[in-house]
């Protein structure tokens, strides 16, 4: 068994001898791998049984051509739901409340008014009009908390409904305040949010992505940017760590790391749900959430 990195969390210490060490090390007889969202090509490992994968987007495993090779692979939905939704609020928050430019102001000794005028006008959260664009596990825990906030929630997805909020994906852009991203990284959602799709957002609309950074096109989501018609919180992006330079100096961006999973609570349960897939593995057991 092999893990691209140490899991965090007392679960992992359940699991029987595993090597951790940098993918490119993973020995070539290995039958278990861990990994997070890595492209693993089944032919470089011929006695791969499992993938058990540390995060619910699988984007970078061809899971086609795993089960083609007899490989299985696993997944961790439905315990980052919270945590995602939490830091797609945050992020509206952050974005449409201008918190972070306000801190770096106090921090560099910039405040010079008694009373915040002008330059630090920003735009409602409450009330505003919000885009959900994938009404999935996540999408439906950013809807949850947009109510707390009295927000008008619109939605698109896959599978049309009759729900009163839902929307075709162009009318929906047109008409909301905030856009919230949380379709997976498919073939089909690859640039999903294109050029002429961006064109559709609102003047001083706000677009969130905890998606997946590929979901938009990227090169022309920064020329919006940079012209300041909008504005983003992004926590993910195309070619991560590279984050596209042309975005670092806006005041209009709030940029995250790739962290919507990232706190104690979740990642713990994530890796939960790794070692009881394995664990199921080694039993011979069904395996508790298989992907595809
Ligand atoms: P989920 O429960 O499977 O929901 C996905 C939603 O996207 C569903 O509503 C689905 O529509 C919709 N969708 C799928 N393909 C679509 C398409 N071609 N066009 C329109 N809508 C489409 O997934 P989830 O657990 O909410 O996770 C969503 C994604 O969030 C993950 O795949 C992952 O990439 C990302 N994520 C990122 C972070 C981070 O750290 N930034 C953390 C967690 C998750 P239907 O309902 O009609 O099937």
């Amino acid at each position: 068994m092999y893990a691209t990195l140490r899991l965090p969390g007392e679960a992992w210490d359940e699991l029987p001898e595993v090597e951790v060490g940098p993918f490119d090390s993973a020995p070539g007889d290995v039958e278990v791998l861990i990994v997070a969202n890595q492209a693993v090509d089944p032919d470089r490992f011929p006695s791969l049984r499992l993938i058990a994968n540390y995060g619910v987007g699988f984007d970078r495993i061809d899971v086609d051509a795993c089960r083609a090779r007899g490989v299985t692979v696993t997944n961790t939905p439905g315990v980052l739901d919270a945590a995602t939704a939490d830091l797609a609020l945050g992020l509206m928050l952050a974005t449409r409340r201008r918190i972070v430019e306000g801190d770096d102001l106090v921090r560099a000794g910039r405040w010079g008014t008694a009373w915040s005028e002008g330059p630090f006008l920003g735009h409602e959260v409450s009330g505003a009009r919000l885009g959900i664009v994938g009404l999935g596990r996540i999408g439906a825990a950013v809807a949850q908390r947009a109510r707390g906030f009295e927000m008008e929630v619109l939605f698109y997805r896959r599978t049309r409904s009759e729900d009163a909020g839902y929307r075709e994906l162009d009318d929906l852009l047109r008409e909301a305040d905030i856009v919230s991203l949380h379709t997976p990284l498919t073939p089909e959602t690859t640039g999903l949010i294109s050029r002429e799709r961006l064109a559709l957002l609102r003047d001083g609309a706000t677009l969130v992505n905890t998606a997946r950074g590929a979901v938009v096109d990227e090169d022309a989501l920064v020329d919006e940017l940079v012209s300041g018609r909008i504005a983003a919180g992004l926590d993910v992006f195309v070619h991560e760590p590279h984050v596209p330079e042309a975005l670092r100096g806006l005041p209009n961006v709030v940029l995250t790391p790739h962290i919507a999973s990232a706190t104690v609570e979740t990642r713990a349960a994530m890796t939960r749900i790794v070692v009881d897939n394995v664990g199921a593995f080694l039993r011979g057991e069904p395996l508790v959430t298989p992907v595809g």
